[in-house]
């Protein structure tokens, strides 16, 4: 190759300068990120060609494949990427690699100038494209021939401290070749196995073929991108396997593209198993952010709601510039009107499977349905749609089958106004409870709670449909009446009488002693009376010792006046007041325990002795 002209000098423009000199002076860790900013500008300017072969007539170099072929030489340590796209001419080499018109750098200029620091981190968010380089390089070479006919070749060449240098060579291959000599302590950039480790990770679904010292690096499309039509399942299966590295088959996927608000292609996973089941750890956000095939951002923090975070795929759009930044108030603005048509979309397809494959349906929610569950507690802005996948069972399903809210509600009595829902620890549990009998006399359906999150839900959701949850076990819940026989219960006067007994003889241990409408087959319930702490979250608390569990309770007790033991007790109050007194407190600790309140039982053993005695 021969020079025509002599080399030329040129100053970079001063906001170049700046970048540089922050680019060359980091301690950035992650200096593998040029490998994926050359790389994209390689595809780039491939994509041009192509669009340009197809408008013109004359083309430099026409019979050149469009790939990418990267060397590496740890003799000489040098990396050399090179592309047979549009390559540059001079002028577009000083306007494009000179000057901060096209690049990013201006919006990491921006970005560092609002962020009022010398951020190292920054580079890796907005990548600084071309400039990158200079992290990794002594000196950089860019050798290249416009597709124009009529221009000549050139090479470009800086050291990037505030200068570089063109001159005109003969004998360049259409496109850009460039030629990164490495700084001493960047050595292993010239290793092939550290340059195959970085394409595979951020360059993997680049279109153009791309080859590493002769041997082809990206084997797996960008599945993403075609028609779902044409893709068969088990390249979807190989897809999630190679992209989320897992190990087992996905449940669902959602292949979906949009173009307004934004443009976006999608391409989501929901793993056959939670990973966080069996007390794993949290996951990561795992739905990665790509622009037109190049990885932004393996795992967005500020992409989708904390909730999702079992998804795995793939989100691509045009839309984002590939040096997408948090830090930036309109990128953030992007990134979250994305996450939004992305998890509208979801849960849309979550219905669609409720609907029309229940049973598929209900096995992803015992699976996942902890993490709807979150979802409807603390995303407020999707809480409807996500409250409406919720299911639970109740007491008029089967034991292991479910019902959705919606369901319950279509089931509701005229005279029902709420939703009823009891919290323990499962079925059999709530089933023998005291609860449960006056909603069941009343044809009222409960909602069976057994996750120790559902408490917390239901006081987050607080309603649906415009009916308020309510927990049965309430001392505020108000049944309508029922007609109940009054034959053989107590008389009004009696009944007032025995209340009043009750209540002083118990002191302190019942905020307050009804007559209940509720009760059927039991003689007395307990119900809470604390506003703040229901019966299961102070189980919750007390296991785990926590502050709080240790302030007096407060129950009503409620008392079944068409009971044999409550007629019982109300006679012996007269005839044998200290034997009535020690039935009292037991009747009121047998409703504790079926409250799961009960916490010291040492006294009722020494009572219950004593009344054994009288028998
Ligand atoms: P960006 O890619 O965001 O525009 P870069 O700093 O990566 O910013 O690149 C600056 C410009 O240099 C590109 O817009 C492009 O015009 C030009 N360029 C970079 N690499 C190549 C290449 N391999 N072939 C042709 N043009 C290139
Ligand atoms: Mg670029």
């Amino acid at each position: 190759m021969s020079t025509t002209q002599s080399p030329q000098k040129y100053e970079f423009q001063a906001e170049i300068k700046q970048v540089l000199d922050i680019v060359i002076h980091s301690l950035y860790t992650e200096k593998e990120i040029f490998v994926r900013e050359l790389v994209s500008n390689a595809s780039d300017a491939l994509e041009k060609l192509r669009h340009l072969q197809l408008t013109e007539k004359s083309i430099y170099d026409d019979k050149l494949d469009l790939e990418i072929n990267i060397t590496t030489d740890d003799k000489a340590k040098t990396v050399t990427i090179q592309d047979f796209g549009v390559g540059m001419t001079r002028d577009e080499l000083v306007e494009n690699l000179g000057t901060v018109a096209h690049s990013g750098s201006k919006a990491f200029l921006k970005a560092l100038s609002e962020s009022g620091q010398k951020n190292a981190n920054l580079i890796g968010q907005f990548g600084v494209g071309f400039y990158s380089a200079f992290m990794v390089a002594k000196s950089v070479k860019v050798y290249t021939h416009s597709w124009k006919n009529d221009q000549p070749g050139q090479i470009w060449t800086s050291d990037g401290s505030g200068s570089y240098e063109i001159e005109e060579a003969d004998g360049q291959r259409r496109g850009a070749k460039i030629v990164i000599e490495l700084k001493d302590e960047c050595a292993e950039f010239s290793q092939d196995w550290r340059i195959k480790e970085t394409l595979e990770r951020y360059s993997a679904f680049v279109s153009f073929p791309i080859n590493l010292n002769g041997k082809r690096i990206n084997t797996v499309q960008a599945l993403w991108l075609r028609n779902k039509n044409e893709i068969k399942d088990e390249e979807y299966t190989e897809f999630y396997k190679f992209q989320a590295h897992a190990g087992d088959e996905p449940r669902y996927r959602l292949h979906f593209s949009a173009d307004a608000p934004l443009s976006i292609n999608a391409l989501l996973f929901v793993p056959k198993e939670n990973p966080e089941k069996f007390g794993f750890a949290r996951s990561e956000p795992s739905v990665s952010l790509y622009c037109r095939k190049v990885m932004i951002d393996a795992k967005p923090k500020d992409l989708l709601p904390e909730w999702l975070r079992f998804l795995k795929g793939v989100v691509d759009s045009e839309d984002l510039p590939l040096n997408i930044s948090r830090e930036s108030m309109q990128d953030k603005a992007l990134l979250d009107k994305l996450g939004k048509v992305i998890t509208k979309r979801f849960l849309k397809f979550l219905e669609e499977e409720a609907k029309s494959r229940t049973d598929g349906y209900n096995e992803f929610f015992s699976e996942f349905g902890i993490y709807l569950k979150e979802g409807a507690a603390i995303d407020f802005g999707h809480k409807d749609q996500i409250t409406k996948l919720l299911r639970y069972e109740s007491s008029l399903t089967e034991k292991g089958k479910t019902t959705s809210l919606a369901d319950y509600v279509s089931r509701m009595q005229s005279e029902q106004k709420e939703i009823y829902y009891l919290i323990g620890s499962n079925r059999a549990a709530i089933e023998s409870g005291p609860y449960l009998e006056g909603l069941k006399a009343r044809n009222f359906e409960v909602l069976f709670c057994y996750e120790s999150v559902d408490e917390y839900v239901m006081n987050n959701v607080r309603e649906f449909d415009g009916k308020k949850l309510v927990a049965a076990d309430h001392a505020d819940v108000k049944l309508p009446d029922v007609p109940q026989s009054k034959e053989g219960a107590l008389g009004e006067a009696e009944t007032k009488s025995l209340l009043d007994w009750l209540k002083q003889t118990l002191g302190d241990r019942v905020a307050e002693v009804k007559a209940s409408e509720r009760l059927v087959d039991s003689p007395a319930v307990a119900l809470n009376a604390d506003k703040f702490m229901s019966p299961h979250m102070r189980r919750m608390m007390k296991a785990i010792n926590k502050e709080g569990s240790e302030t007096p309770l407060r129950v009503n007790l409620e008392i079944n006046p068409r009971h044999a033991v409550i007629k019982r007790l109300a006679a012996a109050q007269t005839s044998a007041p200290d034997k009535a007194a020690l039935v009292a407190e037991q009747i009121l600790d047998n409703a504790l325990i079926a409250a799961g309140l009960l916490e010291d039982p040492t006294k009722m053993v020494a009572r219950i002795y004593k009344l054994l005695e009288s028998v």
